[in-house]
């Protein structure tokens, strides 16, 4: 219609068909532009609702007419059509800027290198128990985008990579979570680890006085920003090392959570995803809980039955006496870190894929300890077999899943496990981890 404002959607993902649909129902004229192929599933929501598109081209003359222009978070900021989108005055924004502006609902949104994910499904899952009227929105499942359009909620639990936050100018959540900051991604931001943690602290840059950020008090890239900078919102700690006058802390073998005037504790024994980094997420996840007045029976009783979350430390089967687990998940040098720390068998370690940079000195101790033998699974194994040759004295090379698993299967015994945690991405042999992890259990469940 003459006059409409123009809505152009670069890639035509979930998060950006999801901004396609939004856009058209409030009346923005919509062109999607994929230079890649679009998936069938994507293609028909945008013929099914007569929304315009191209694939395996980005025609500029169209694109450079936008009024708003929603990038993709697998499009780098960097790319030349994005420079000069910038240069022409034309706001480049993402998914989650576009929706949170049609949507009144509180919202709680999850960041961090780690723990993104299952903090967000615990925050969601405690919630939905409590009988609140709430959305799951982020990398998992719908986008926040489509739900917006089609479904009212009252409440959003978001996961926010640092993509999505990139892509903001206006975008706050009432409670923001931040659950670490390692390295990750610096291939996306010019290998300066400044610019990532600075990208991470977008999450409460818009938030006011009356919102909260619930944060890792023991992370040094955390709290140097904090001294350096004036977070409006107010500060909810938690803390593996230390007691907090207000927050979450450890005491022996309990949570204890100091906030909302009542005081709560429970025994790690009662959590049942397990490893430090869970006790930090399920931390965050009651505070948050708590901070939207949960009640703190009702937090517990979800908290006991939650099932974890597939390809995170997910225990697969015993096969001879030897425990199979998946940690697909883990793409970064820390999260395998946790995964190893928890390991409380020897371990046959299955590892590699695209190295993002790692720096492998912080796993040397655990690998030392807990490490009997290592399956590379990657393209490029060239760096774990330096850094690890010396320290474990299997190194086996492999190309594929199954061979993988065939190979770990050979060399642990009764007792032992076999952990895929890869440290790497993983589209040297894969499509993604959730296929790198189900061609690992559907390996061992050939064994
Ligand atoms: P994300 O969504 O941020 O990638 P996930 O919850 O999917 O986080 O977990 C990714 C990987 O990191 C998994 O291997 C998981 O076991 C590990 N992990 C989960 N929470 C944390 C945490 N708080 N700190 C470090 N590693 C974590």
């Amino acid at each position: 219609s003459f006059g409409a404002k123009m809505l152009v959607v670069l890639g035509a993902g979930e998060s950006g068909v999801g901004t396609a649909l939004l856009g058209k129902q409030k009346g923005y004229k919509v062109f999607v532009s994929d230079r890649g192929k679009i998936g069938k599933k994507y293609k028909d929501i945008l013929l099914n609702n007569e929304i315009e598109f191209e694939e395996f081209t980005h025609t500029e003359r169209i694109i450079l007419a936008a009024d708003v222009v929603m990038k993709s978070p697998g499009i780098p900021e960097t790319v030349p059509l994005v420079l000069k989108l910038k240069a022409n005055g034309i706001s480049v924004i993402s998914e989650i800027e576009f929706a949170a502006k049609y949507t009144s609902a509180t919202i709680v949104g999850i960041t961090g290198s780690n723990g993104k994910t299952t903090t967000t499904m615990l925050v969601h899952r405690i919630l939905k128990d409590a009988g609140l009227n709430v959305g799951l929105a982020g990398n998992i499942g719908v986008s926040f985008a489509q739900q917006v359009a089609e479904v009212s909620h009252e409440n959003y639990v978001v996961e926010l990579s640092s993509f999505q936050l990139d892509g903001i100018e206006k975008f706050s959540s009432h409670i923001a979570i931040l659950t670490n900051i390692t390295p990750d991604h610096l291939d996306r931001y010019e290998y300066d680890f400044e610019k990532y943690v600075a990208s991470k602290f977008r999450i409460t840059q818009n938030q006011k006085e009356s919102d909260y950020l619930i944060y890792d008090a023991d992370d040094i890239a955390i709290n140097t920003w904090l001294k350096q900078h004036k977070i409006k919102a107010k500060l909810v700690p938690f803390s593996l090392k230390k007691e907090l006058a207000y927050g979450a802390f450890l005491k022996g073998n309990n949570i204890i959570i100091n906030i909302n005037k009542e005081t709560i504790k429970m025994p790690i024994s009662t959590i049942t995803v397990k490893g430090k980094h869970n006790v930090k997420n399920t931390m965050a996840a009651t505070m948050a809980a708590q901070l939207l007045q949960i009640r703190k029976e009702a937090i517990k009783e979800s908290l006991a039955n939650f099932e974890g979350v597939e390809h995170r430390l997910e225990n697969v089967a015993k096969v001879k006496g030897v425990e199979y687990i998946n940690d697909s998940k883990a793409t970064n040098v820390n999260a395998t870190f946790y995964a190893l720390e928890c390991m409380d068998r020897q371990t046959v370690w299955i590892v590699g894929g695209v190295d993002k940079g790692n720096d492998y000195n912080d796993l040397l101790p655990l690998v030392r300890e807990k490490v009997k033998a290592i399956v590379c699974l990657g393209v490029d194994n060239q760096k774990i077999k330096d850094m690890f040759g010396n320290v474990v004295d299997i190194v086996v090379e492999t190309a594929g899943a199954e061979e993988a698993v065939k190979v770990a299967h050979k060399l642990a015994e009764d007792g032992d496990a076999v952990l895929l945690s890869p440290a790497c991405a993983s589209f040297d042999l894969f499509e993604n981890y959730e296929d790198r992890g189900r061609q690992f259990k559907s390996a061992v469940r050939n064994l």
